[in-house]
């Protein structure tokens, strides 16, 4: 579907009809995570980070605003605060200044059949609200972030290491042997090998800083934000020996798993999402050519 290019004034100029309807009407960057405002000097990014409004000091898990950008479609989502539930809808945009996301906010903690300030069913609904949008970029088996979560998040990481020139490594890892485990003992037994695996990759990351995801398959992979290439590799060698060393006990079966890791640090270069992924993809399958059980890095 093809944008309509909307003038930004003209935008700027409806942002007041909007909020006849809207309780909050914003114009954001999706991808830099910014309020964007307009002024004098034109259209101005604002240091108001988009996210902050919730309370919660990460990019919401489901940024229906990042997808709508890139899907270029309008998509609706509830999100809370402390005690209020807000429908959010995204409308991507395109000004002839550049692309945005119109976001449209209405409290409707009201109108969820609660009774009137009663803080047990506001606490009940916004579990459902974190479980509902936490379901969506989830994977199933291993409670890791999914595919999706990896196309909306890490151009966002990878814009933010360009522009504060920050290192941003990632890491690809793949069991080695999988096909062999399903085969002696089963798709069942494969699919808690891994669980298991997502077990040990949760733990080593450290929350808001690096985030793990099922990549698919018997494949995940790790983005280690504002760290260096000796740091992100010393990681890898270590989950890779966390892995190598880690028993795992399913039905009384006793086995262990190994993974091969592709690694590449992105400093002062500018590298897009999928030509990121495939130089460590491509490290990765030097990793399984060498041997297997291995971290294979970009040469410096
Ligand atoms: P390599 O060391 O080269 O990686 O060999 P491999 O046997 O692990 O081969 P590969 O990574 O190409 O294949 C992965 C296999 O994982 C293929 C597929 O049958 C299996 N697989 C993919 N997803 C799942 C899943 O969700 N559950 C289970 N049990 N198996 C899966
Ligand atoms: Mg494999």
């Amino acid at each position: 579907m093809e944008r309509k290019v909307v003038s930004f004034d003209t935008l700027e100029q409806k942002v007041v009809f909007f909020k006849t309807m809207y309780e909050v009407v914003r114009i954001v960057d999706p991808l830099m995570k910014r309020v964007i405002k307009y002024d004098d000097n034109g259209m101005v990014e604002t240091k108001d980070i988009c996210h902050d409004c919730w309370g919660e000091n990460k990019i919401c898990d489901n940024c229906i605003s990042v997808r709508a950008f890139f899907q270029n479609d309008t998509l609706m989502k509830l999100e809370h605060t402390l005690d209020k539930v807000y429908m959010v809808t995204a409308i991507p945009i395109e000004t002839d200044k550049r692309s945005v996301v119109l976001e449209l906010l209405n409290d409707v903690t009201k109108s969820m059949l609660l009774q009137n300030d009663n803080y047990s069913d506001i606490k009940e609904l916004k579990k459902v609200i974190n479980n509902l949008n936490s379901l969506i970029v989830k994977d199933s088996i291993t409670n890791l972030f999914n595919k999706r979560y990896i196309n909306e998040r890490l151009p966002v990481d990878i814009i933010k290491a360009v522009l504060e020139q920050s290192p941003l490594s990632i890491i690809m890892l793949d069991i080695d042997e999988f096909k062999h485990i399903n085969d002696t003992y089963g798709h069942l037994i494969g699919d808690e090998a891994i669980k298991l695996l997502g077990k040990i990759l949760e733990k080593s990351i450290i929350y808001n800083k690096y985030w793990a995801a099922r990549y698919g398959g018997d494949e995940f992979i790790i983005a280690l934000n504002n760290i260096g290439h000796e740091e992100a590799y010393d990681f890898a060698e270590k989950l890779r020996k966390d892995i190598e060393t880690t028993i795992i006990e399913i039905n009384q079966i006793k086995l262990n798993i190994t993974a091969s890791f592709g690694m590449y640090t992105m400093y002062k270069e500018e590298l897009t999402t999928n030509e990121l992924i495939d130089l460590a993809d491509k490290n990765l399958y030097k990793a399984k050519k060498a041997g297997k059980n291995k971290v294979v890095t970009n040469s410096y």
